[in-house]
């Protein structure tokens, strides 16, 4: 095991690339010159590149949107793909300044420590230990670098129009043990139309994704008839302001909250059960199932369909509903909008987005030796998850997300006080080193 050694004299190296990344503000900004997503994306990038050189790789910039370094030769790349862009950091909410890399009680606080600059130094240095220890290798392993996953993934776009896909690849970007099964994502627009006139906006939610917890209606006092009591119903003058409220959650996961969209229409139809939009949402929309929507699928790899409606909005007469539906992963986007259309004909529909699901066997050569990775490396019990979000493998191709989150961890990642445990940072490119040796080295 003269490889871990290797690993632990690189340490204080490890920990100082660590916070000289951290040091970069990587959040998006407009471009700039030959800069995409702003200057400190491009400034982490040519940093990153010019760390792996030191190590012995060799490296390519493709135009300031990602970029790659190369270790070992032979015909078939083994990627690892991680990013450099980083969510925006509250500074006063922040034991230390979010761009320091200080360390406090063994942590490393920083954006970016965890998501996703410091798994992507871990596998850096996990090859320059495996070098270190004499291994030769029969793959080359390419750690790809890109800018923009936090905010598009046009990064990887941009990358794979000029490089080709890796034969294989992991994400550091996640969690362990393994997640090889993604679901399908579409974002579907229904228009359902003119409202009752006594109704003069109906507005919720900021993003299709998250369970939105406020709804609120205009309704003209000239309407006389009854208003559900789940409805606030508050005078503004000339109109009542008619509020529901409810539970936030992701939208991959509405089971966790509690939809104010879905109140406010059961309420309204009640008092308008002529209004055909009204209808359709009150008797198909109000169930994030699909049961009653007539699109409930489910399979054994991934479960069941999720359907958010996450954003209301009235403009030009016309109430549109916006939906996150998460579909299983042996359905492709084109199979379920076939199903939502021919659920959905009293309605408008149009598809915003559709990212296919991401499946990847857990008998598959790479989930195999991915698991027994992890397993080797902790001794604990190693098993492939399926969710309903997406990672950055969507952008590559056979890839799957693994690590850096172990399960059960106080998760930082996109909060305040990002850090990571420096004993526990050494564990994770301790599993990065097992599985790049066992997929890589001779
Ligand atoms: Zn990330």
């Amino acid at each position: 095991m003269k490889e871990l050694e290797k690993l632990n004299e690189l340490k204080p190296q490890m920990i100082e690339t660590v916070r000289q990344l951290v040091r970069f503000d990587t959040v998006e900004t407009a471009p700039v010159g030959d800069a995409p997503f702003g200057t400190g994306n491009k400034e982490c990038l040519i940093y990153a590149l010019k760390e792996c050189e030191k190590l012995g790789m060799t490296t390519v910039n493709c135009e300031n949107y990602a970029g790659h370094a190369d270790f070992g030769s032979g015909e078939e790349i083994f990627g690892i793909l991680g990013h450099l862009d980083v969510v925006p950091a509250v500074e006063k909410t922040w034991i230390v300044p979010p761009y320091s890399g200080e360390i406090v009680d063994g942590k490393i606080y920083g954006r970016g420590v965890l998501d996703d600059k410091g798994p992507m130094v871990a596998c850096m240095y996990a090859v320059k230990a495996l070098a270190d220890a004499g291994y030769k290798f029969k793959r080359k392993v390419r750690l790809i670098f890109g800018c923009n996953e936090e905010t598009g993934s046009l990064c990887m776009k941009h990358y794979f129009e000029k490089m080709p896909y890796p034969t294989l690849s992991f994400s550091p970007d996640a969690n362990f043990p393994v997640i090889n099964r993604e679901k399908g994502m579409l974002g579907l627009v229904f228009n359902l139309g003119k409202l009752p006139d006594e109704i003069t906006d109906f507005n919720a939610g900021l993003r299709k994704n998250i369970v939105p917890d406020e709804c609120t209606v205009k309704l003209s006092k000239t309407f006389k008839g009854e208003i559900d009591n789940a409805v606030e119903k508050t005078d503004r003058g000339d109109y009542w302001l008619l509020t529901t409220k409810g539970v936030s959650a992701h939208g991959a996961m509405p089971k966790d909250g509690d939809n104010a969209i879905w109140k406010m229409v059961k309420a309204l139809y009640k008092a308008f059960p002529a209004n055909k939009g009204l209808k359709f949402a009150a008797e198909k929309m109000c169930d994030y199932t699909g049961k009653a929507w007539g699109v409930h699928i489910s399979d054994k790899q991934s479960g069941e369909i999720t359907c958010n409606v996450g954003v209301a909005r009235y403009e030009n007469n016309e109430l549109h509903f916006t939906v996150d539906v998460r579909h299983p992963v042996t359905y492709t986007c084109k199979q379920v909008i076939e199903l939502f259309e021919k659920n959905s004909s009293e309605v408008k529909m149009t598809v915003q987005v559709a990212s296919e699901p991401l499946f990847m066997s857990e008998d598959s050569y790479l989930v195999q030796e991915l698991l027994r990775a992890y397993k080797e490396a902790t001794g604990k019990e190693s098993y492939a998850i399926s969710i309903g979000g997406g990672t950055y493998s969507r952008s590559c191709r056979n890839c799957v997300a693994f690590g850096p989150e172990f399960p059960g961890m106080a998760a930082t990642i996109h909060q305040a006080n990002e850090c990571v445990d420096i004993e526990e940072f050494m564990e994770i490119a301790k599993i990065y080193m097992k599985a790049i040796k066992n997929i890589c080295c001779e």
